[in-house]
């Protein structure tokens, strides 16, 4: 801790009591820190968010940012149109992105909800209708009961549970580790990190076909993986298909942007390159980095923020003189191809005779082929496009997309640097916590990565620096027991 972490404002009142002896009170109050925030998505900016409802109007906060606020929420321009270019749906129990949202005077859109169908590399296994009556009698002749269950099996067993979180953050608690932060909303959570969401979706009584089919296209459609990902990142994943998603009319980048001018927070334009723990000055850390202009530069701070992938492809920063050294962790990242086509899509290539009844939506359960998902998408305002969506685990060559499309107006491909590759069997999550007053949020991908997630841990990490600056230690990884709980056991 640095000598302003334990420098206090002293403030001496002096009070002649009535019998007129001379009485001095000293009130200590800690003066509010200054943050360093690198990394201005979805998680940093939140994380600004709520340091600044945590340490009031005198706390200083900087974002540092290296390209654009919003981070991986980003759109793409077509035309007169732009597009949700990386993540894009939002589940309406997400409450921090429902609540920034109406905060920030933004509207809700809502997507999806048309046709769809699960490819298998040579033939449809099944297509809904436009009709819903006639899509759940399909959905029930090859999937059963399994159709039905999964919204309860959701909502129940892990919905209601995962969403004690917003109890648990609103008390004040926070943890130091991402099992301890998960296995808070359900221990059983913890458990679902280390076996697959095949494993135990079977152990709940769901088929093989329902399993290696639907929960299999979700899971290529919403992270390019399979059903040996862990159960947790699987579970977020399956609710990632559920009715009622929606995304910010006009793009969800709106919300790290306007969050910042909420939290009232200065952005540096630049690439941080180093963190340094400083001995014997004022502040704990260094903040190294290279601004606009390419000028070096440094900031000084008592808290600082990665708010990053601490990852070699994806950031470059370097931990100085920590008597233990921080690492980049060794997780690997996924990298993901989006190509967007404006064209017509070949009904042939997916063995449907009428182009008329290709699915808006087209998911694929055969973890061998090329492509991972198609779908026809509206623009960021909802106005309807001609333009497809399409996610490969590589680029798609121009044969593939000639293949693919019978014809193209425009097409524009980048690959990048998703999500995390999920693993049961993978490396130790990080800590929240990297040093004293030095934290990581987005450890926190490797339990599953979604813009939920990432303000979890913003609110997560924000209270854990507001507890540590307070010594509030009794809120820090301590089992939160909720009211309704703590009544019962008085009224035993
Ligand atoms: C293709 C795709 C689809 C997705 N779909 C969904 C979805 O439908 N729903 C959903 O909820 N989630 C989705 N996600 C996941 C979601 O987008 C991410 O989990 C979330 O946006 C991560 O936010 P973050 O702030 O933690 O990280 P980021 O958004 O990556 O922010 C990190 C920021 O740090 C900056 N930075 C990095 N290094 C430095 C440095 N050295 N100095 C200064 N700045 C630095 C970066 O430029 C970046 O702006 C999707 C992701 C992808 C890629």
């Amino acid at each position: 801790m640095s000598a302003s972490g334990t420098k206090m404002w002293t403030f001496t009142l002096a009070f002649i009591l009535t019998f007129s002896l001379p009485f001095t009170l000293s009130i200590e109050v800690k003066e509010p820190p200054t943050i360093g925030i690198v990394g201005g998505g979805i998680g940093g900016t939140s994380t600004a968010y709520f340091l600044r409802q945590l340490f009031g109007n005198d706390a200083k906060i900087d974002i540092f940012e290296k390209r654009h606020i919003g981070g991986r929420l980003a759109t793409l321009t077509m035309g007169d149109h732009q597009f949700e270019a990386r993540g894009t749906l939002i589940h309406p129990k997400n409450m921090y992105m429902v609540n920034f949202t109406r905060l920030l005077g933004l509207e809700q859109l809502q997507v999806g909800g048309g046709t769809f169908g699960i490819f298998d590399g040579s033939s449809m296994r099944v297509t809904s209708s436009k009709y819903s009556l006639v899509t759940m009698a399909k959905l029930f002749w090859r999937y059963g009961m399994d159709i039905y269950n999964i919204d309860s099996w959701i909502n129940e067993k892990l919905l209601s549970k995962f969403m004690r979180i917003y109890d648990i953050q609103r008390a004040g608690h926070a943890y130091t580790t991402v099992p301890d932060l998960i296995g808070a909303m359900d221990p059983a959570f913890v458990s679902y990190m280390k076996k697959s969401i095949k494993f135990v979706m079977k152990t709940a009584g769901f088929g093989d076909k329902f399993i290696d089919e639907m929960v299999m296209a979700a899971l290529r459609t919403n992270y390019g993986q399979n059903t040996e990902v862990p159960g947790f990142v699987g579970a977020v994943c399956l609710a990632g298909v559920q009715p009622g998603l929606w995304a910010v009319k006009g793009g969800n980048k709106q919300v790290p942007q306007k969050l910042v001018a909420e939290a009232k927070a200065q952005v540096l334009q630049g690439t941080v390159m180093s963190v340094q723990l400083l001995q014997y000055q004022d502040k704990t850390y260094r903040v190294e980095y290279v601004d606009a202009e390419k000028k070096e530069r440094h900031k000084d701070y008592d808290i600082v923020i990665i708010a990053t992938p601490l990852h070699d492809e994806m950031s470059e920063i370097d931990f100085e003189d920590f008597p233990s050294p921080i690492e980049n962790f060794p997780q690997k990242f996924h990298k993901l191809t989006a190509t967007f086509v404006e064209g017509t899509p070949n009904s042939n290539y997916y063995g449907i005779d009428n182009a008329e009844e290709v699915p808006i939506e087209i998911l694929t359960c055969n973890d061998t082929i090329l492509l991972n998902s198609q779908g026809k998408k509206e623009d960021v305002l909802g106005n309807p496009a001609n333009v497809y969506k399409v996610f490969s685990n590589i680029p798609p060559s121009e044969e593939n997309i000639k293949q693919m499309f019978t014809s193209k107006k425009d097409i524009r491909m980048f690959s990048m640097m998703a999500y995390p590759e999920y693993s049961t069997v993978g490396e130790e999550l990080p800590p929240f916590v990297l040093h004293d007053s030095l934290y990581y949020l987005n450890g926190i991908e490797l339990a599953a990565s979604a813009m939920e997630m990432s303000s979890i841990a913003g609110k997560n990490v924000a209270l854990l620096a507001y507890n540590h600056w307070h010594g509030n230690l009794d809120k820090i990884d301590e089992p939160y027991l909720d009211p309704v709980s703590e009544k019962d056991k008085t009224e035993l």
